[in-house]
């Protein structure tokens, strides 16, 4: 007579596979997201690059607008220095005007730096696109893999899923039941092999004699007294 656990062990050996191609499914958005977040990264490079671009036109938009005014006005000074009435007025003029041509060379010291500074942030924009560019490439080349990998995945699991329905169509139905909560529980082996040495094939705790003898009886199943999988002992091949 055979032993009842041996269709379950056989069950049990698609079952496993089973969970390491569920596992396998459940991982693909995860490691999608990874893949996304990379690429999100070199976006939010670019729009920096980007923002810092404009905030540096813009200042030079506005240092431009006050040369200008301070030119006006070092013009009107000078209208108003050849209308002067007295010596200490015309003074009183070449001194506010150098004051205000001061004012101007700063400025235009500060115009020079800000144009170097933009054509530096050019370069870096043009890097973070061809960054982009490069990591849009083959991201869509691990996302396509993924995807393709996970529609397999999803087929096999069908398959898998049908085929262990045949195979469980076999098994005692008690023991079935028992057999699936142990491996809903622990999510990996529920009926184990006695190893050498008499310890459970799962947690390895030595098991007591008489378990491992009932667990080579075919009229009875037997579990380990530590984790609680079921033990089996089949008989040495002849
Ligand atoms: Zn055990």
């Amino acid at each position: 007579m055979s032993h009842p656990l041996e269709p379950l062990f056989a069950l049990q050996k698609k079952d496993l596979k089973l969970i390491r191609v569920l596992r396998e499914i459940q991982d693909i958005p995860k490691r999608r997201g990874d893949i996304e977040a990379q690429l999100s990264g070199a976006k939010s490079k670019l729009d920096m690059a980007l923002e810092s671009r404009k905030h540096t036109e813009a200042s030079l938009r506005d240092l431009e607008n006050e040369i200008e005014l301070l030119r006006e006005r070092v013009t009107k000074y000078k209208q108003q220095q050849m209308e002067a009435d007295s010596n200490e007025q015309y003074r009183a003029f070449v001194k506010e005007i150098g004051a205000v041509e001061a004012e101007i060379k700063s400025a235009e010291d500060k115009q020079l730096s800000l144009m170097e500074a933009l054509e530096q942030g050019k370069e870096i924009e043009e890097g973070c696109r061809t960054q982009l560019a490069s990591e849009e490439g083959s991201i869509a080349d691990e996302i396509q893999e993924l995807d393709e990998r996970l529609q397999a995945l999803n087929e096999r699991a069908e398959q898998m899923k049908a085929d262990r329905r045949r195979v469980a169509e076999n098994c005692d139905k008690a023991l079935l039941q028992k057999y699936s909560r142990i491996l809903n529980n622990k999510k990996d082996a529920a009926i184990v092999l006695v190893e050498s040495g008499g310890h459970c094939g799962g947690c390895h705790m030595k098991l007591p004699p008489q378990v491992i003898n009932d667990a080579r009886n075919a009229t009875k199943t037997v579990g380990c007294n530590f984790c609680g999988r079921l033990v089996y002992n089949p008989a040495p091949q002849r």
